[in-house]
């Protein structure tokens, strides 16, 4: 019997949804590239497009896990010493957290995680596990590739046009009584002609590359990798070898790298630096891939006309967070990658996951990240141990 502790955001302040906005999601029969969606054996414990991914949603895990004989701890308190998480997990056998509301296993966690033998992301995106440490302690990381890179693809392209046309003032200026029209406008300008550039093209920044090619920006990635000729001239996409260089030619940027050791801090106040006045820069990827007042001081001066994305550092981000009050934002909490259809996705793959790891079978490549005491799979091509 296995001691199952997952960690999951709250359940809305109006209370678990009795209902709600539509009957039915799409159904996706697989990822762009062929890869086919998560195929658990067990029968679903949830109606897809339910709320999966706070407490009282429990990800649809307890009929598996209970009927297995399997103990399931449910918690979204996760921060301090006295935590539900840290009294757990010193007899815990599996961890399952999301990137939305991560439960931090920190090398000193790991250390008191005498009996942890997964470490299971449900989503995609496991920095907030050390991942060194999980290594050398033996402990499996497995997350799941491809279930929300669409949903967070989608909320890039929204960020673009909201960013740049000035969306979210006009609505308010609407939602305030107001018929502000010269107020609306003297921020908002067309998308089109623009170039936009993508810091990583793996699968999210490529499904941004499509979405926006229809919109005819002039499209600009950067990666360590150049892709292939096909790829680059199918979507028209011009290379650049450093960040540096793909910012300076961009009136709108798109970071979509993995956090590790190397790209922390990336956008600092050199790279503003090389920038256009008045660039735009949308993070979805990770808080700490920016500096934090160092984006504050580019939005005061200018050098950056907005900002908006879906990740910080910590999270959740304390209220006095500078990226709450800061100038020509479009901050959310981290919710792009947690669509009720992507929550559908990463349930089901958490499923997969556990179904394999519970009866050794095999979990797939594409969803492990550390196994064996080092980086294999996905998080072979993905991460980094330093
Ligand atoms: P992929 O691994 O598919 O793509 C990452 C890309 O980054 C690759 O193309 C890689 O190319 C490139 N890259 C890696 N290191 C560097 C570097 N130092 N400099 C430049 N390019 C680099 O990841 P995804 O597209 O699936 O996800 C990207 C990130 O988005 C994730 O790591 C995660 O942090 C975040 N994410 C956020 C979500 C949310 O809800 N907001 C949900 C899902 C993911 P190459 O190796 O050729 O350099």
């Amino acid at each position: 019997m296995a001691k199952v502790l997952c960690v999951l955001y709250p359940d809305p302040v109006t209370g678990y949804p009795p209902a709600y906005a539509r009957d039915t999601i799409p159904v996706i029969a697989s990822y762009p590239g062929g890869e086919s969606v998560p195929t658990p054996v067990s029968p679903l414990g949830f109606r897809p497009g339910s709320l999966l991914g706070s407490v009282s949603g429990e990800l649809g895990l307890r009929p598996y896990l209970e009927a297995n004989g399997h103990e399931l701890i449910v918690t979204s308190d996760k921060d301090g010493a006295d935590s539900t998480f840290d009294h757990h997990l010193p007899d815990a056998d599996i961890v399952i957290s999301q990137p939305f509301w991560p439960a931090y296993l920190t090398a000193d966690r790991i250390d008191k995680a005498k009996k942890l033998k997964l470490a299971l992301t449900a989503g995609i995106g496991s920095d907030h596990v050390d991942l060194k440490a999980a290594a050398a302690h033996g402990i499996s990381v497995a997350e799941e590739t491809y279930s929300n890179s669409i949903s967070v693809a989608e909320h890039v392209v929204m960020m673009v046009l909201s960013l740049v046309r000035n969306y979210l003032p006009a609505h308010q200026y609407a939602v305030n009584g107001g018929w502000n029209i010269a107020d609306c406008v003297s921020r908002s300008y067309d998308v089109e002609g623009m170039h936009f550039g993508t810091i990583g093209a793996g699968r999210i920044g490529m499904a941004v590359l499509k979405r926006l090619k229809s919109f005819d920006m002039h499209l600009h990635y950067m990666e360590r990798y150049q892709q292939p000729e096909e790829v680059e001239s199918k979507l028209g996409l011009q290379f650049h070898a450093t960040p540096e260089e793909l910012v300076a030619h961009c009136d709108v940027i798109n970071l979509q790298v993995p956090l590790y050791p190397s790209t922390e801090g990336m956008f600092n106040d050199r790279m503003f630096d090389h920038m256009k006045r008045g660039s735009y820069l949308i993070n979805t990827a990770r808080g700490k891939l920016c500096d934090r007042d160092a984006v504050v001081r580019a939005l005061n001066s200018g050098k950056l006309a907005g900002y908006a994305g879906d990740v910080w550092f910590p999270q959740p981000a304390p209220v006095e967070h500078p990226w709450r009050s800061m100038p020509f934002n479009g901050m959310t909490p981290h919710m792009s990658g947690s669509s009720l259809s992507a929550q559908a996705r990463y349930a089901a793959g958490t499923l997969e996951i556990l179904e394999c790891f519970l009866n050794h079978r095999p979990i797939r490549p594409e969803y492990l990240i550390v196994d064996g005491g080092q980086l294999v799979g996905t998080g072979e091509r993905s991460y980094q141990l330093a």
